[in-house]
């Protein structure tokens, strides 16, 4: 069992075990949260990231793949590739984006972490729709929440602006 917070903030500023990254299929860091989140970890993000791309190649839609915090005072980050909501049909991007929060949730335990702080994936230039998206999510993590989970206790879901804080208020208390 895990607990489920709503905040609003700045990710990289959350004291967690691990904060998640929405990341796209290069990791190469981008705008939005990616690009916050590298300028804070800094220049060792970016390389531990081209490493794993080349040894693992791009990192599918869905899945997730995990790095040290570099300058954020982390354990780790778990970046995460979030669906473009127009790619798919939406059923599909409902279930790639629970696929991230899913996969993320199961690394960090494997991970040993007892708190997961999230960002809205896929929410901005990805254009998933916020109501949806937080519906989905919370669904998920609602789901999930009462499975045998070792290590996770909390799960923060952090938002930047305040659409997205009012959806998530009301989908997943
Ligand atoms: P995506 O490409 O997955 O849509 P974006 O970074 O464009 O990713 O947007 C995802 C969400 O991250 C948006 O809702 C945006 O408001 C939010 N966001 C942007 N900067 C930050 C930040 N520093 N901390 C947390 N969330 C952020």
């Amino acid at each position: 069992m895990y607990q489920i917070e709503t905040i609003q903030g700045d990710i990289t500023k959350v004291r967690t075990d691990c904060i998640v990254n929405a990341a796209n299929t290069w990791l190469h860091g981008g705008g939005g949260v990616d690009g916050a989140i590298h300028r804070a970890a800094g220049p060792v993000l970016g390389d531990a990231c081209a490493e794993y791309v080349r040894e693992h190649g791009l990192l599918p839609t869905g899945q997730v793949m995990h790095t040290g915090g570099g300058h954020i005072p982390v354990k780790g980050i778990i970046h995460a590739v979030g669906p473009v909501y127009r790619e798919h049909l939406p059923d599909e991007s409902d279930r790639l984006l629970q696929a991230c929060y899913r996969n993320a949730l199961v690394l960090a335990e494997s991970l040993q972490y007892g708190s997961i702080a999230f960002p809205n994936i896929s929410t901005g230039v990805y254009g998933f729709p916020k109501d949806r998206a937080a519906e989905v999510v919370c669904s998920g993590l609602h789901t999930w929440q009462t499975e045998n989970w070792t290590f996770v206790r909390r799960v923060i879901l952090v938002c930047f602006d305040d659409v997205n804080l009012a959806f998530y208020q009301k989908s997943c208390s």
